[in-house]
This record gives structure tokens, sequence and C-alpha cells, in this order.
């Protein structure tokens, strides 16, 4: 007879994966879709947007207006770093390794949390009216 561990394998794949890996607590495949480092296309896309801001604004502020490329690839950076940490967390226990990786006592309140919201009668989504396998 089979092993039944329904934590390990999960029948949907993300496609485009940048990561694959498995999650330290519960084993689960894990699937990262995007990168903290930022594309090619998210450089050009700053680049044109600081073109088309010189553009706009060269009559105020002249040259000066490069400046806001310094602002738009803040932005992005901080975008991207946001979607990122967004994704770590594990949803199937809620464990989250950028918080391990600072604070232990954190990630352990995290996971406690994560499986009280998930076990209280008051969460109505489909996900958690699923019984526990
Ligand atoms: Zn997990």
């Amino acid at each position: 007879m089979p092993k039944i561990r329904p934590l390990e394998t999960r029948p949907f794949r993300f496609k485009n994966a940048t990561k694959k890996f498995h999650c330290p607590l519960c084993a689960s495949e894990r699937y990262l879709t995007s990168s903290h480092r930022m594309s090619y296309k998210q450089y050009i896309q700053i680049a044109v947007l600081t073109g088309v801001t010189t553009f706009a604004l060269y009559d105020y502020f002249g040259f000066r207006s490069v400046v806001f490329g310094v602002l738009y690839w803040a932005a992005y950076e901080i975008a991207r770093r946001l979607v990122f940490r967004s994704e770590i967390e594990c949803p199937y226990c809620g464990f989250d390794a950028s918080w391990y990786k600072r604070d232990v006592k954190v990630a352990r309140r995290l996971v406690d949390e994560f499986w009280q919201k998930k076990n209280s009668p008051t969460d109505k989504t489909p996900e958690a009216q699923q019984p526990n396998l």
C-alpha cells in the first residue's frame, strides 16, 4: 500500500517558475514565479519612463528631470521585493523563510497564527472548509 503524503505533492504546477524547491516545514513542492532581481525588461521600462518624463518636463526642469529615473528605479526595486516577499510564505503551512532568517520566534508565531486562522470556524473560504487529510 502506498504511503499517503498529501502535503508533499500537489497537482497544480506553475508555468515559468523561476525557482522550484520544497518547503522546509511541510515538504510541499513550492514554486516562485518572480525573482528578487529586476529583469532587463524592467530596466528598459525604467529607461523609457525616464525618457518620457524628461521629454514632458523638459520645459520646467531641463535635463535635471533625469533624476526621476532614480525615483522610478527605487519604486521598481521596492515593488519587485514586495512581490517576491509575498510569494515566499508557504500557502500550505504558513512558513515564511525570510522571517525565519531574521527571527525564528516571529516565524514560529506566524505559523501558529496561520494554523489558528485556517482552523477557525469563522473562516468561510472554500479552502478552509475542506477536511484536513
Ligand atoms: Zn509549507
